[in-house]
């Protein structure tokens, strides 16, 4: 095994000392100042797992930078103190570094609460919010800007009196107000527009104010996003990202450099790979003597041992890391490398942030709910009894289910049909840019292996007899979902007549175990057909469309992807990918036709509908996908019922997405659910706690 002793070796951060090398930078959680409780218990988490310094989100320092919708966090006055000081005394506890990100929007800022004019580089249309909000900033005068600077100055020191060692001036994601004014379009007439030295004015002003402030005790973090991958149009690391890193070198405590905006930083594992920041961040070392951290959704210790070691980074950054596994420091120091619960890259958790609602995660069924639920992500309840339980189904809810009943310590035993564990993820983890879904499956067996109380059985179909001939009384049905084939989902709600003379798909027939393409149906190879192509409705709206235009274009399909939404993988706006789904299929020659809906399939063609001028059209087509509903795999449930009425089963439960179709984090869930709710009794109350206003 590797020497991982670099990572565990204490850095000064000004006047600071961070206990190791693993740093949670940044990052938004949906509970922000409105669930201060469930935040504070998050953060305490991944302080308890060993991440040296856990920063919060964004805060905003005053009124007039007010980000609703989004709830962030908020420091705008004393008041808002004890909510934060919560979350410092919680990462306090177990050693930790605690790091605030002070942060005034400018026109980011929707200001739709506070219905104040937040202060921009000029006066500009607002970008916060729904990204279309129809108003404007107003233009900053030199008086304005210095009015933020002392607001600036004045959350620092709550933020000090708040507990915070890390004290953050922001200037990332083309967010902050600090970073607008470093842009290349800021044009000011006055000494904070037009040069890069002008440009730069503001953000030193911060951080010396911030210094002034409270730098006797807490270290002066800067955020900074070195290349705005826009090319010439933004910052870029070789030229001006660079020199403003020259110009303050020496001036912050510790440089956290990253790429802007937010979906070039969180870009997902379809997209990018671990590691992919590095060659945008890594000169940034060699211009400073401060520390500097950086992030690229590293999850393997190898890694980022070498990305210290190299001297790319003195700290390893990390969010979804932290996310998917909070123990991760942890586990490197007691040499189960094997045990980390490594990130998949699909940002369900930046979804959460974008509805509003708290954090989730695929991977991790606890993130969100160590308030709430009380729930531990290393640490069950001991079982009650010595009952056995039965999983039908080995699907990212069955393998849950039965990992975190063999951790109770429960006698499991866990059937699966086919010869490939892993359920949905296995065959989606064969679809273009998906490989790194495979973890689902992969980390849930790893400890599944290890536990000599759950054995496992691949090529076990199950019936309703052999569930009740195993003897076992309590039974898990995880035994998935089926894509309609007729059409029926959320625009088509009566089944269309399908033509027996054009080849109708549904994703279950185009998602082959093997991943290789000779296994595809022969119409869908090569292009297959008469070549009048292959026609896509994706009334589903997240990857799973885009994702299978991407493969039959890549199979030398032509391809046509129809949706009644706007646009393309519509949700996959909140996992931060439409708009690189977009690119990528319009690079792939896939024709896209929005705001359609499909109205009949017929004997070589597809008819439409244009959802808004009702317009219609035929277009010729050898195949259809359709890519609608999904039908709960549940008969199993529903044989069984009678046996749990007369007693001979003592419960049975449908987990997964044979109970309710959805995201794979939700299978992981619901399977989670249910091993901790086994035994328990049924209340029918709330089955958490909810942070609500006292009056
Ligand atoms: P989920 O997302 O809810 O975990 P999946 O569709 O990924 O659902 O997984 C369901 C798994 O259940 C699949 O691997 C499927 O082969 C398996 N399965 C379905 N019916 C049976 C059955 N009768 N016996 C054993 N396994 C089954
Ligand atoms: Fe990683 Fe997905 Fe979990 Fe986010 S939701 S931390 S991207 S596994």
């Amino acid at each position: 095994m590797l020497d991982y002793t670099p990572l565990f070796q204490p850095i000064r951060i000004g006047p600071v000392t961070a206990p190791n090398r693993f740093y949670q930078v940044p990052h938004c959680n949906g509970f922000g100042w409105r669930m201060p409780r469930a935040h504070a218990a998050m953060r305490g988490i991944k302080a308890e797992g060993g991440w040296g310094v856990v920063c919060t989100e964004e805060v905003e320092i005053h009124h007039s930078t007010d980000l609703s919708p989004f709830v962030e966090g908020r420091l705008w006055e004393d008041e808002d103190i004890p909510a934060l000081a919560l979350l410092a005394g919680a990462v306090h506890a177990h050693g930790s570094l605690a790091g605030i990100e002070l942060a005034y929007n400018s026109y980011d800022a929707s200001n739709l609460y506070s219905r104040t004019s937040a202060f921009g580089p000029r006066s500009m249309g607002i970008a916060g919010g729904s990204g279309y909000e129809p108003g404007q900033t107003r233009a900053a005068t030199k008086d304005d800007l210095h009015r933020v600077r002392r607001w600036h100055k004045a959350a620092a020191l709550r933020a000090k009196r708040a507990g915070f060692d890390i004290i953050y001036v922001y200037a990332s994601h083309g967010l902050s107000l600090a970073m607008h004014l470093l842009s290349q379009w800021n044009d000011r007439p006055d000494e904070y527009g037009g040069p890069l030295r002008n440009r730069v004015r503001f953000l030193q002003e911060l951080i010396e104010d911030t210094r002034d402030a409270v730098g006797d005790t807490c270290a002066v973090a800067v955020r900074l996003a070195v290349n705005e991958l826009m090319g010439s149009q933004g910052l870029r690391s070789r030229d001006e990202g660079g020199e403003i890193v020259q110009l303050l070198a020496e001036l912050p405590d510790l440089w956290d450099v990253n790429v802007s905006n937010w979906s070039n930083d969180s870009a997902t594992s379809r997209f990018e790979k671990e590691g992919f920041q590095e060659k945008y961040i890594g000169f940034v070392k060699k211009l400073t003597s401060k520390p500097v951290v950086g992030v690229g959704r590293y999850t393997s210790p190898e890694t980022m041992l070498s990305a210290v070691q190299r001297g790319v980074v003195d700290l390893i950054g990390a969010a979804r890391p932290s996310i998917a596994d909070p123990f991760l420091p942890a586990k490197i120091r007691e040499g189960r490398v094997e045990d980390i619960r490594e990130c998949i890259g699909c940002n369900i958790c930046v979804s959460a942030d974008l509805r509003f609602v708290p954090l989730r995660c695929t991977q991790n069924p606890t993130m969100g709910e160590e308030w709430r639920r009380g729930w531990h992500p290393e640490r069950i309840p001991h079982r009650k009894s010595d009952q056995q339980i039965l999983v039908v189904g080995a699907g990212p809810s069955g393998l849950e289910a039965a990992r975190a009943l063999g951790q109770r310590g429960y006698r499991v035993v866990l059937a699966e049909a086919r010869r490939e564990l892993g359920g949905r993820v296995q065959l989606e983890s064969q679809l273009p840019g998906l490989s790194e879904w495979r973890r689902v499956a992969d980390w849930r067996l790893t400890q599944i292996r290890k536990m000599p109380n759950v054995s496992l059985y691949p090529g076990s179909r199950m019936s309703a007899e052999d569930v009740l001939d195993s003897g076992i009384a309590d039974v898990l049905i995880a035994t998935g979902a089926s894509y309609r084939r007729d059409g029926v989902g959320r625009t088509i709600r009566r089944p269309l007549a399908v033509s027996d003379l054009i080849y109708v798909f549904t994703p279950d027939d185009l998602m082959v175990s093997s991943g290789d393409p000779r296994d595809l149906p022969a119409i869908v190879q090569q292009g297959g057909g008469s070549q009048k192509g292959v026609f896509i409705y994706d009334d589903d709206h997240y990857y799973m469309g885009g994702v299978l235009a991407e493969l039959l274009a890549q199979n030398g399909c032509a391809v046509t992807l129809a949706t009644p939404a706007p646009s393309v993988s519509y949700w996959s706006q909140f996992t931060l990918e439409q708009d690189r789904i977009h690119v990528r299929l319009l690079q792939l020659g896939v024709t896209l036709i929005p705001q359609t809906i499909l109205t009949s399939l017929e004997q070589s063609a597809v008819s439409i509908k244009h959802t808004i001028s009702g317009t219609e059209n035929t277009i010729p087509a050898d195949a259809a996908v359709l890519v609608t509903d999904r039908v709960p795999i549940d008969s199993l449930y529903y044989e069984l019922l009678p046996s749990l009425r007369d007693g001979r089963l003592a419960s049975l439960r449908r987990i997964g997405d044979a109970e309710a179709p959805n995201i794979i984090a939700q299978a992981v869930f619901s399977g989670h659910l249910a091993a901790r709710e086994f035994e328990e009794p049924f209340t029918g109350e709330t089955p958490f706690q909810v942070e609500r206003i006292t009056i």
